[in-house]
């Protein structure tokens, strides 16, 4: 079972992009995972190929309109298809690890990259697109957005990571942020490598890594813990 996207955007360009590279990249080549980009420009009918519109009710901008948008998503999502449809939005529901675990684990994703000032809320309906945010900002596309979940989806893919135990051990896995890291040399500009990790104690070893990984967790992101504040120190 190969892990199949299938992204719906007027930049095709973009892609693979920075997922030709590195260990993504790798994983496309040896068919861990596949990337078809869709030029949705292609499913408008006019001689103009147009995708936008005015806003009803007014405004500024321009809105992607559903015909078109509907048209690419029934050719890259026929009847049958049991991948999920997502549409990248700052309106949607956080990305989280739990979320891309899902997804890594399923058959691939159908994903929509929205432009302009987004797109008609009757496509979204019918064909009821999953949104998704990576964050509580605005970028000018939902590209980056695309590429950014794929990374996170594709890493987890069996065979993808060469050490799959650092998968496990990550930001987010635990709800607990990582503890810090450390590599030679032992004594960077006067500041050593912290006793315990030279100690060869495994248990003590284990132990600090946990304790930093609360406290940091603690201390950046009390909301990971269930907490609504930060605990005192
Ligand atoms: N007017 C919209 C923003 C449009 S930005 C609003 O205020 O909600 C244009 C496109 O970029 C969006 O349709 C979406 O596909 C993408 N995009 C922008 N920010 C994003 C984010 N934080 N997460 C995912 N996609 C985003």
């Amino acid at each position: 079972m190969t892990f199949k996207a299938s992204v719906l955007t007027l930049y095709p360009e973009m892609f693979p992009g920075a997922l030709g590279l590195s260990l993504a990249g790798r994983a496309l080549e040896a068919g861990t995972w596949s990337l078809e980009a869709i030029q949705i420009r292609d499913f408008a009918t006019d001689k103009h190929r147009t995708v936008d519109d005015t806003p009803a009710g007014g405004g500024a901008g321009m809105v992607m309109r559903a015909d078109v948008l509907a048209r690419a998503i029934d050719h890259a999502s026929p009847p049958g298809d049991e991948r999920p449809r997502l549409l990248m939005s700052p309106r949607g529901e956080p990305l989280t690890q739990a979320r891309v675990r899902e997804l890594a684990a399923g058959l691939g994703a159908v994903i929509l990259c929205g432009r302009f000032e987004g797109v008609d809320q009757r496509v979204i309906d019918a064909r009821k697109l999953e949104e998704v945010s990576v964050g509580d900002f605005i970028l000018s596309g939902g590209e980056p957005a695309a590429l950014v979940l794929l990374d996170a989806v594709v890493r987890l893919l069996p065979g993808v990571m060469g050490n799959a135990v650092s998968g496990e051990e990550e930001s987010f896995e635990n709800s607990l942020l990582e503890h810090p890291h450390y590599t030679r040399p032992q004594e960077f500009e006067g500041r050593p490598i912290p006793k315990v990790l030279t100690s060869g104690n495994h248990g003590k070893i284990a132990a600090w890594r946990r304790a930093e990984s609360e406290k940091l967790t603690r201390e950046r992101r009390p909301d990971l813990l269930g907490s609504p504040q930060p605990l005192a120190k």
